[in-house]
């Protein structure tokens, strides 16, 4: 038996690009985002009660991923990418049916002739990402603190302090009144290291970049500390 499903609403998100995006949701609580939801889905009484939850489960597609197929077997980050696991032993966004589960934060709801806006923190998906269900999250079934959680037992630690140079400085300034969130996410998303295991140690010196909202962000890693070089409009 094959089933149809069609996406439900859109997610408006700072992360442009998959690179540096956290593993799991609630890890960087200055990711504001939106569902955004289109009609027929978009009618105020889909919504009604939901403004008394204060977490949701998002169901949606790894839709930059689906067409790359998929592994039976993955290399988890947390494992410094060199071991295997099985696909459903892990989060790994390739597979069989592309689809990806998170929790967020619910902050607000809106309601326009248009369309339905939930505003949402703590997300780890890309712009663009279909929405396929929501539901409340219900702490008494959800949250089970005492479960093993295999090689993912603890979040990751913030493994990196992160400084701006005076002209990063001066960028984040002069928008800061339209992008408040900007400069808490960049130090939440960096002091996670989100560079690939296998790179941190062999390319000590290299410059990477990232986008979030509509600016690229360069940065280096010294040590212990992650320099961002730059923050420049898109
Ligand atoms: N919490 C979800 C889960 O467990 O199903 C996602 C976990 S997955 C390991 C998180 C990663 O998915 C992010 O770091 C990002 O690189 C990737 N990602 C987020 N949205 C995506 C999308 N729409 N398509 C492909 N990859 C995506």
């Amino acid at each position: 038996m094959n089933y149809s499903i069609e996406p439900l609403g859109i997610i408006e998100s700072p992360y442009r690009e998959k690179f540096a995006i956290p593993r799991q949701p609630g890890l960087v609580n200055s990711a504001r985002g939106a569902i955004v939801m289109h009609t027929p889905y978009s009618q105020p009484e889909l919504f009604r009660g939901i403004e008394n939850y204060t977490h949701l489960w998002l169901q949606f597609v790894f839709h930059q991923n689906v067409e790359k197929g998929w592994q039976p077997l993955v290399r988890p980050p947390r494992l410094g990418g060199n071991k295997k696991m099985g696909v459903f032993a892990t989060r790994s966004t390739f597979r069989p049916n592309g689809l990806g589960l998170s929790v967020v934060q619910l902050l607000d709801v809106r309601h326009t002739k248009q369309e339905t806006r939930l505003e949402i923190a703590g997300l780890d998906l890309l712009h663009g990402t279909p929405i396929i269900d929501i539901k409340p999250y219900i702490p008494y079934a959800d949250a089970l603190p005492h479960a093993s959680a295999g090689i993912a037992q603890e979040p990751p630690k913030n493994a990196l302090q992160v400084e701006f140079t005076e002209a990063a400085q001066l960028t984040l300034a002069h928008y800061k009144s339209s992008y408040p969130y900007l400069q808490p996410l960049i130090i939440e998303v960096l002091q996670q290291d989100p560079r690939p295991a296998y790179k941190a140690q062999a390319e000590s010196d290299r410059i990477y970049g990232m986008v979030l909202y509509d600016f690229n962000i360069k940065w280096q890693v010294q040590g212990a500390c992650c320099h961002v070089l730059s923050v420049q409009p898109v």
